[in-house]
């Protein structure tokens, strides 16, 4: 076993332990309102102030601080208490075993792991004072459409800062995509199909718009961003047709187009519109509609040159050897933290994330709770 304290990897075996699937993604989800009970109890037992904030339905998001020597100076912590449900696990995704180093089970990575170091780090401060105030903030709902850290940017509280916890192996990513989603619809005219030309086939009029939408893929990827890659559009989902001899009236597909840092969700329906209004003005008239509003979740501002990427950067290297600015191509909670700057750092591996037999790397622990303490104690 590696050198993180035991009362670390029993905190995160606890928090591994609590179900916690966001209910928007399964039915048979718990929410985070158990979680968000055990880091009470967790921090009362400690003395440390906190409160759950309700954002929807009985889930909370869950609050604690320690003020600093500036208290209006303010520095944000924040991990997500939600996880992707589970499929296809060959053990129980819920035992917080721990196995060759390694603490196994769903969130153990994604992203329990940067919570409970996050809380540890915040609890083992002692007497020494941070400068601004930490307020550590266990969201919800950051696996769908982040309305936890959405009540976050909305609750009036400002803050100067953001340490979004997400597994990065303690790498210090300071820049990250966002996205746009949205359903689309082609209505065509229903016929018997032993006469199609009476009708108006909405399948074959999609097939058109899906191909055009691919071929705007490809112009995207030549839009190339150092930090993050280029922006990329996938139709991910497509359903059509009512049965099999009528010629079907109508077609939908999901679009999952990613943004790049400073692309405004607007632009990529835009552009996107554009290409529906050729067809719909072209010869064969397809009758197109985006169903709208969309998801949005922009992609945050990139943290370079802010004070935070530095003090993270320092920390980084001290404890870790990383800290080289680096970007990555998923979303965060840092989309709705309303360009605060934000990095994004934790311990674990995205490959593990979502995955079945998800884990966590102990080894990674102590060295994630050092890192925030030196971020703490010298924003
Ligand atoms: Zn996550």
């Amino acid at each position: 076993m590696s050198s993180a304290s035991t009362e670390l990897v029993s905190l995160l075996q606890d928090l591994t332990r609590i179900e916690s699937i966001n209910p928007s993604l399964s039915a048979a989800g718990s929410g985070e309102l158990e979680v968000a009970r055990y880091l009470e109890n967790y921090c009362r037992k400690r003395n440390l102030p906190c409160e759950l904030h309700e954002v929807k339905d009985g889930r909370p998001n869950f609050i604690t601080w320690i003020p600093g020597q500036y208290p209006d100076r303010r520095i944000l912590f924040i991990a997500h208490t939600d996880t992707v449900p589970v499929d296809k696990w060959d053990t129980n995704p819920f035992s917080g075993e721990v196995r060759d180093g390694r603490i196994h089970g769903r969130g153990s990575c994604d992203t329990k792991g940067s919570l409970a170091t996050m809380l540890t780090a915040l609890s083992t401060l002692g007497e020494r004072k941070p400068k601004a105030t930490v307020v550590l903030v266990a969201s919800i709902d950051e696996e769908f459409r982040k309305i936890g850290a959405r009540a976050v940017a909305d609750s009036g509280v400002a803050y100067e800062a953001a340490v979004v916890g997400e597994p990065t192996n303690l790498e210090l990513v300071v820049a990250h995509k966002g996205s746009v989603r949205w359903q689309v619809e082609v209505e065509g005219v229903p016929a018997h199909s032993s006469r199609p030309h009476l009708g108006v086939n909405a399948i074959t009029g999609m097939a058109k718009l899906v191909l055009a939408l691919d071929a705007h893929n490809e112009v995207l990827n030549k839009r190339e961003n150092a930090l993050v890659g280029p922006p990329a559009l996938t139709v991910s989902l497509i359903e059509g047709g009512i049965e099999l001899t009528t010629v079907p009236p109508a077609c939908r597909i999901w679009i999952d187009r990613r943004l790049t840092p400073g692309e405004p969700p607007q632009n990529a329906l835009q552009e996107v519109e554009d290409i529906f209004e050729s067809f719909r003005n072209g010869k064969d008239k397809i009758k197109v509609r985006s169903l709208l509003p969309a998801l949005e979740d922009p992609a945050p501002k990139s943290a370079e040159g802010s004070r935070i990427a530095e003090v993270a950067a320092n920390a980084c290297a001290n404890v870790a050897g990383t800290g080289k600015y680096i970007g990555a191509p998923w979303g965060t909670d840092a989309s709705q933290l309303d360009g605060i700057p934000c990095v994004v750092i934790g311990p674990g591996s995205m490959a593990q994330a979502h995955t079945s037999n998800e884990f966590i790397d102990i080894s990674q622990l102590d060295k994630a709770v050092e890192i925030y303490q030196q971020i703490m104690l010298n924003y």
